[in-house]
């Protein structure tokens, strides 16, 4: 190789550090008997002494004796391979930071014979801060900080090929209600709410335990064994029921808990997951707020529940397997019909009437509610407006119908097009949606109101609401629960609740009727309570119009006689 005459650089030592000097990255060289030969400026900055200081010294006067025996190792094989070697590691530097570094060193003969080493230091520690925050990123949730999907793949796919047999148990996990307080409260409020919530969670998991957040309201506890996942359940529903204070308000929650436990014939991840989901959405269908075992029987159960979805989807072409059936609500002091609640029954060709407890769920999960109730809705008025009584009909308004886009003028046009005035339709709207509903839903509803039709709060009671919700709402009527009633007689406090109820009822100027009214019993101490409606078994069971029919005209005929 031809080398360029550089005159005054190379021809004294002096000239040669004041060359290296001007290298911002540190670099040295060592003898074969490892003491400094030539330290540049910033390798001296770096370890903290005067470069000329360090000459002739080695790392023993620099280094502990572990760091020392390792850097020499490596000065070694150096020299007796001739091969260029590098070696990361974390150093202290002069201020007393922790760096992290890479040390190339790379070999060089002189003319004289003799061996040296040349060092360059490359100081990595701001890339392996942003490596490390990458792969943080690739593997964490940023909203709560709890590990994200990813990771729980690689750590359920670790437990489950570990040679020793291990019993992960996957929690699966999803908030009740979320939806509608991030409707409500808008998305920060949300936010702080997923985040409080995964503190909650984290705070639940032990040692070895993973907290995931897949996204949205669901989270994953990952459980390095099935031993406690009962326990820990109930816990995490505990921490998801405690209510969250966001800024002002106390919002309250809840949530819903899919269990499965890894066992012999379940070892593949997809599997566990796949039935965490199945149990989550059994312990959803016993009404939230609790945790389900996955058991190889609900897989059963789901089958069921897919096949009456699908059967749901072509009776609601025709409707001709759906009927209505009708029970009266009456006055208290006088015994007259006042309204007829239609009740939704499905006559399955298979297995008979099937109770509306059993579809509207799954109507109201797949949407399938809209077209049925839009049918219930017409149906109802027009058998009602027929019997020309002068009674009105209570139509049960599923919140998902709320949610639907032109809801109020579909109701109106519907009365309009039937012939009748609005005041002949009462919709029951319960008051765990109206406690749920938005600003927009409520508003449906005040619509609906001014233009006459009358709204009434079902399952009052049962829900979350409290006087201050009453506000946001106008109500014509509050239905009382039946499990108030049933409770007449048997528990002390329930005619303390219901005259609480009726009270409340009448403050606010509006009706109260009690549901599920049995007995004999029942219905003097509601009547004596001042409850101005009753509806249940003992006045009239509910039946096709067709059968009460004579006595609704009977009633009519006795009163007006
Ligand atoms: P709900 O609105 O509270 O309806 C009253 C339920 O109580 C009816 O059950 C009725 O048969 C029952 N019931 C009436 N009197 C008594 C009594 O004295 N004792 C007892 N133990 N029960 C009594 P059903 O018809 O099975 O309906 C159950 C629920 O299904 C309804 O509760 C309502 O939430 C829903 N539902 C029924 N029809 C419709 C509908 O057309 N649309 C919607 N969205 N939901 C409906
Ligand atoms: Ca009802
Ligand atoms: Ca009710």
């Amino acid at each position: 190789m031809a080398h360029l005459a550089l005159p005054g650089i190379f021809d004294s030592v002096d000239a040669l550090q004041a060359f290296v000097d001007t290298i911002p990255c540190p670099i040295f060289v060592k003898d074969r008997e490892h003491r400094f030969a030539l330290v540049n400026r910033t390798a001296a900055d770096f370890f903290g002494m005067d470069g000329s200081e360090l000459l002739g010294f080695t790392d023993r006067d620099l280094f502990p004796d572990a760091h020392v025996d390792e850097y020499w190792a490596m000065d070694d094989l150096l020299f007796s391979t001739g091969e260029t070697n590098e070696n990361e590691e974390d150093l202290l530097d002069r201020a007393g930071n922790m760096r992290r570094i890479i040390t190339r060193k790379s070999p060089i003969k002189l003319a004289s014979g003799d061996d040296l080493l040349v060092a360059v230091i490359t100081d990595v520690t701001e890339i392996r801060q942003a490596e490390a925050h990458n792969r943080y990123l690739a593997f964490h949730d940023q909203l709560t900080g709890l590990a994200n999907r990813a990771m729980l793949y690689q750590r359920l796919d670790e437990i489950l090929s570990a040679p020793e047999p291990r019993h992960p148990t996957v929690l699966l996990i999803d908030l009740d209600h979320f939806k509608e307080v991030n409707d409500c409260f808008g998305h920060l409020v949300g936010d702080e709410l997923i985040r409080s919530f995964a503190d909650r969670l984290a705070a639940c998991a032990g040692a070895g335990d993973l907290a995931v957040r897949l996204g949205g309201d669901e989270f994953v506890l990952l459980l390095a064994d099935a031993k406690e996942a009962e326990a820990i359940s109930a816990r995490i529903l505990d921490a998801a029921c405690a209510p969250f204070s966001m800024g002002e308000a106390s919002v309250t929650i809840g949530a819903s808990i899919g269990v499965a436990k890894s066992c012999g014939n379940c070892d593949l991840r997809s599997e566990l997951l796949r039935r965490a989901d199945v149990a989550l959405y059994r312990a959803k269908s016993l009404g939230r707020n609790r945790f389900a075992l996955f058991s190889p029987d609900m897989d059963d159960g789901r089958q069921i529940r897919m096949q009456l979805e699908l059967e749901m989807r072509q009776a609601l072409g025709d409707f001709s397997q759906f009927e209505l059936h009708f029970q009266p609500q009456v006055k208290s002091s006088t015994g007259e019909v006042v309204a007829v609640e239609a009740l939704v029954r499905w006559r399955h060709p298979r297995l008979g009437i099937v109770a509306p407890s059993r579809f509207i769920p799954i109507a109201e999960e797949t949407g399938l509610i809209v077209p049925l109730g839009n049918w219930i809705l017409e149906e109802a008025i027009r058998q009602v407006k027929a019997l020309d009584l002068n009674i009105r009909v209570a139509v049960n308004v599923s919140p998902v119908q709320l949610r639907q886009a032109g809801f109020a003028e579909r109701v109106l046009s519907t009365i309009a097009r039937l012939g009748c005035s609005p005041d002949i339709l009462e919709l029951e709207i319960t008051e765990t949606a109206v406690f749920y509903a938005n600003k927009a839903e409520i508003e449906i509803l005040d619509s609906l109101r001014s233009r006459g039709v009358r709204i009434a709060l079902d399952d009052f009671g049962t829900g979350y609401s409290t006087l201050s919700h009453l506000r946001h709402l106008s109500v014509d009527k509050i239905k009382i629960d039946r499990t108030f009633v049933r409770s007449l007689g048997q528990v002390s406090d329930a005619d303390a609740i219901i005259r609480a109820l009726v009270q409340l009822g009448r403050h606010l100027g509006v009706e109260t009727t009690a549901e599920g009214v049995e007995t004999e019993e029942q219905r003097r101490l509601l009547s004596e309570l001042g409850c101005t409606e009753l509806q249940g078994f003992l006045i009239a069971r509910p039946r096709p119009m067709a059968e009460i029919e004579p006595s609704l005209r009977n009633d009519a005929r006795k009163l007006a006689s």
